[in-house]
């Protein structure tokens, strides 16, 4: 099927996730607080209107929840297993290990070619679109340990989790 291209724009189609994608990007979403949820979606909006912006790739949630026994095996790496660290919390002390709702989330990119890209570019083009959505939202790359993937709400704003207040 022919589609008319405006004529400043590359023929390019915006990337889409595939259905496994798609699937697993609902499942994470659905995991986190609320409000965190609304930012991101509406980053996502923002940045699939955008020309530009959806022909480079297109955002996707890595991560949410996190149970406490898989961030003590993220801890491991790099100290007594190998690998590049990775995180600087044990179990139960990342906001990824609250909840569902989670408090926080964390975002990569997916490219034309199909492969996921953590882009610092990318990373804090898109937070600057999630941060104008809700101002409540820190962005891991504001920090002195840099966590650019990373996005989360203060942990004391999350209710009704279980286990919670
Ligand atoms: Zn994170």
């Amino acid at each position: 099927m022919q589609r008319v291209v405006s004529a400043d724009l590359p023929p390019r189609r915006a990337v889409v996730l595939s259905s496994r994608q798609a699937t697993r990007e609902a499942a994470r979403l659905a995991e986190a607080v609320d409000y965190l949820a609304a930012a991101y979606a509406h980053a996502l909006a923002r940045w699939l209107g955008d020309p530009v912006l959806r022909l480079v790739g297109r955002p996707i949630i890595t991560e949410c929840y996190r149970s406490a026994e898989r961030q003590n095996e993220l801890y491991a790496q790099g100290r007594t297993k190998p690998g590049p660290v990775v995180t600087y919390k044990r179990g139960g002390q990342s906001n990824h290990n609250l909840g569902p709702p989670t408090p926080a989330l964390d975002v990569a990119f997916v490219l034309a070619d199909g492969s996921v890209s953590w882009s610092a570019l990318l990373l804090s083009r898109f937070a600057r679109l999630v941060k104008a959505a809700d101002a409540r939202v820190r962005w891991g790359g504001d920090w002195k340990m840099l966590d650019r993937p990373h996005f989360e709400v203060p942990a004391g704003a999350v209710k009704g989790g279980p286990g919670h207040e």
